[in-house]
This record gives structure tokens, sequence and C-alpha cells, in this order.
């Protein structure tokens, strides 16, 4: 017996040691990826459910590495925070997005919509909001044109602080989306005191809509409670198009998820901006 706890604690420490060189060395990499120009933005279609027709995007960062190859945002963000190397990030995801806005504007396809991903330690920074204002401002792209998407996690550290900082946002026309909607701790208190103008029910209730009952009802119970806050509901995550019939029979807003499109490069996103694509 002793020597079996032996071997599992070389197990465990063995484990632990890789789980550390590989962080050590996404961290390594990640300092000097935006000069490399390793990032890269991709839009995921929002589509209106009553109309068929495309709303916006949401942004979502990629990175590929030399050395590490194509690093998921789920594995590469958490470390980001954990380094305080997320703002750097954050602010060149909203610079780009800005920049691209602008250049669709420019070729004659409108004002798109895009909602950026924001993280918790973004707010930390007192220098946040007034990034986001001079990135629209040097871009010339309206503030409503721009949206923001928090979850619980990312106005927990200082929510005093955030409260202000999203207010500031809202006030100048900046959309503040909630994420996950649903899977958090105190969603609802969180509702009354932040200035959110979208409720996103996340894609784990959305999954099993159609054949779970606690799932329809749970959707269903979102939607009426965003609708009663006078707030827009987003379905994420949605893959069938019996999913898309149901959140377009109960009155969801938008959708958006692999069933239409997956995150597009820039470019693909424009062709299917230049072709007008419906749901
Ligand atoms: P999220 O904000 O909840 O984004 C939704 C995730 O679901 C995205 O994964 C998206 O590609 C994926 N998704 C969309 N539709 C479907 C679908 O129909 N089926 C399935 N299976 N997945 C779908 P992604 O791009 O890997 O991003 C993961 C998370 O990383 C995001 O979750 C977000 O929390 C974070 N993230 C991504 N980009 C940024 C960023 O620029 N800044 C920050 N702070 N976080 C980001
Ligand atoms: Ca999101
Ligand atoms: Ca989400
Ligand atoms: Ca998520």
């Amino acid at each position: 017996a002793k020597e079996v706890g032996r071997d599992n604690y070389a197990f465990f420490t063995e484990r632990m040691d890789a789980d550390i060189r590989a962080k050590l060395a996404i961290q390594a990499q990640l300092r000097g990826a935006i000069v490399r120009g390793e990032f890269e933005v991709h839009y995921q279609p929002q589509m209106c459910l009553r109309t068929g027709t495309m709303l916006g995007a949401e942004a979502l960062l990629r990175w590929h590495n030399p050395v590490l190859g194509q690093v998921p945002p789920n594995r590469f963000i958490p470390l980001a925070e954990e380094y305080g190397l997320i703002a750097p990030i954050g602010l060149w995801v909203v610079d780009t997005v800005c920049a691209q806005i602008a250049a669709w504007q420019a070729a004659g396809l409108g004002t798109v919509k895009v909602a950026v991903n924001l993280s918790g330690s973004q707010f930390a920074h007192d220098g946040t909001v007034a990034s986001v204002e001079q990135a629209l401002r040097r871009h010339g792209v309206p503030a409503a044109s721009l949206g923001l998407e928090i979850t619980e996690g990312t106005v927990m550290g200082d929510p005093d602080k955030a409260v202000a900082a999203l207010g500031r946002l809202k006030d100048i026309g900046v959309a503040i989306s909630l994420d996950d909607f649903g899977t958090g701790y105190s969603s609802l208190a969180y509702l009354k005191r932040f200035p959110i103008d979208v409720l996103k029910i996340d894609k784990s209730f959305v999954d099993d809509v159609t054949s779970k009952a606690s799932d329809a009802a749970i959707a269903l119970s979102v939607i009426s409670l965003a609708h009663n806050l006078n707030m827009r509901v987003i379905a994420e995550g949605v893959e069938t198009r019996e999913q898309v019939e149901f959140l377009a029979a109960h009155g969801c807003d938008e959708m958006q998820g692999y069933y239409f499109s997956r995150p597009l490069a820039a470019g693909a996103y424009t062709t299917l901006l230049r072709e007008k694509r419906m749901l």
C-alpha cells in the first residue's frame, strides 16, 4: 500500500509539473503575442428570430502561436487574467473591432453591431472606459455599434466600480449584455444592480430545450424575465432547426450558434454581409 501511495504521489507531482510547465509556456508566449500579430478576431453572426436578418456579431478572440499552435480562449484568457496581461489584450480586441466596423462602414455595408467579451480584471483599471471611448473616436465609429458582454465573474471583483464603469458606457450608447445567464451564483441580484440591455441564455439550457421540459421552462422564464425588464434576449449555442423554431415561437429575440454559422474570420463574415444572408 505504501508503494501505491508513493506511485500516486509521483504520478500526481509529475502531472502537476507538466501542468505548470504548460502554463509557463503559455505565459512566455502570451507576452509578445500582440506585437507579433498572433491574435485574430473572429465574428459569429447574431440573427433576428422574427425577420431572419443578421443584426450583428459577437467578437471571439483567436490565438495562433508558432510554438503552441492554436490555443483556445478558454485556455489562455484565464492565464492572461492571472498574469495581468488581459488589459492590453482586451483593448487590442476593442480597437481591432472598431477598425473593422469602420472598414465595413466605408465599404458601404452599413453599421455592423459587434459585441466584445470583457474580462473582470479590465474593470480594475480606471482607464478602461476612457480607452473604449478613445477607440470609438479614433475610428469614427458610433458607440451604438459597440456592445460589451459581461458575466457575473466580470463584475465580482469590485461591483461598485463595475456599476460606475458600465453606467458610463451605457450612457454613451454602448449596449451591455449579460453572458452565460443562469449559470452563475446571483444572476437576479446583478440584473437589479447593473445597467443591462440584453440577456444571453446560456448554451447549457439551449442544448435540450426541445427535449427536456425543465430546460424549456428555464428558457421561457428567461425570455419573459428579460422582456418584463425591457431587455432583449439572445439564445446562444443554437445548433438545430428545432431549437430555432422553438425559440422563435416563444418570443426569443435573437439567436447565435453553429446552426447558422460558426465564428468567422473577418473576410468570411464580410461575404455574409454582402450577400445579406438570412437565417
Ligand atoms: P462565450 O463568450 O460564452 O462564447 C461562446 C463560445 O461558444 C465561443 O467559444 C463560441 O465559439 C462557442 N459557440 C458558439 N456557438 C456555438 C454552438 O452552436 N455550439 C458550440 N458547441 N459552441 C458554440 P470560444 O470562441 O472558444 O470562446 C470561449 C470563451 O472564451 C468565450 O465564451 C469567452 O468567455 C472567452 N473569450 C473569447 N474571446 C474573448 C475575448 O476577446 N475577451 C475575453 N475576455 N474573453 C473571450
Ligand atoms: Ca460571450
Ligand atoms: Ca456565453
Ligand atoms: Ca461562456
